[in-house]
């Protein structure tokens, strides 16, 4: 095996760190003196009440809002200049109801987008409705569209805002098998917000519990290590023998 896959099997990369981090809304503090480093191909699973900044700091480490103070930086740049790559998943699709399925996927994108969306559309198991109206697809179809149209951006984050809360326990199930599956495959980094505790503890590789603003809790998730192992560094492994 080469020293450079022998690296990316042992060593832990800092990918994204957020530094003291303090977000206002007016009078309102949000996020309090918040830290946290995130190691590439993580998959962190965020729980905590409503209302104690959750996705205020999923908006942050996306780029899409700033901190009030305090540092972000991805790959150690800051992330304003960095080249970070990062995509949400929210509760409900945001699809665009008057666009077929594919045209959602391909949405935002330049010419010679649909045989990826075809390939993308059949990891999520949709390549059948590619021609429907999202109007015509279950929730959690809706879901896996949603899924692929942030893959057709090959992200190096993504960010899901409690995306399977809305799902029936079933659907639910199979989209965290999904969701899974395409994060061992495709190696990005995912930061997943829920309010089920076994979902946390089935997705993530480290937990972290959000209380008022604050880190109150950040465990590594033993019982999943050895099935991550298993199945994408073991593949990894494999190849490189
Ligand atoms: P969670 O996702 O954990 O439920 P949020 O991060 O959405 O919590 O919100 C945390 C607090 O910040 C809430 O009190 C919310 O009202 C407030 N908040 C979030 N976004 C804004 C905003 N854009 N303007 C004002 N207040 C906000
Ligand atoms: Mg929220």
């Amino acid at each position: 095996m080469g020293e450079s896959s022998q690296a990316a099997i042992n060593e832990k990369t800092e990918q994204i760190r957020l530094e003291q981090i303090e977000k206002r809304f007016g009078e309102q503090t949000v996020l309090k003196n918040l830290s946290l480093t995130i190691e590439k191909g993580e998959f962190i699973a965020i729980v905590g009440k409503s209302g104690s900044g959750k996705s205020t700091l999923l908006r942050l480490a996306a780029g899409l809002d700033e901190p009030t103070t305090g540092q972000i930086t991805y790959n150690g740049i800051p992330l304003k200049e960095s080249d970070m790559n990062a995509k949400m998943m929210y509760q409900d699709s945001r699809l665009l109801p008057w666009k077929t399925v594919i045209d959602n996927v391909g949405l935002g994108l330049k010419r010679g987008w649909k045989k990826k969306a075809e390939q993308t559309l059949d990891h999520v198991g949709l390549l059948p409705f590619k021609n429907e109206w999202p109007s015509n697809l279950s929730g959690g179809q809706q879901q896996r569209v949603a899924l692929a149209r942030a893959l057709m951006y090959n992200p190096t984050l993504l960010l899901l805002d409690e995306p399977l809360s809305a799902l029936d326990a079933l659907t639910r199930m199979e989209m965290q098998n999904l969701i899974e599956k395409l994060w061992l495959e495709q190696g990005f980094t995912a930061l997943l917000v829920t309010h089920d505790v076994r979902e946390a503890i089935k997705l993530g590789d480290r937990i972290i519990l959000i209380e008022d603003g604050k880190i109150t809790l950040d465990v590594q998730n033993t019982a999943k290590r050895p099935r991550a192992f298993s199945d994408t560094k073991l593949t990894l492994l494999e190849k490189n023998i």
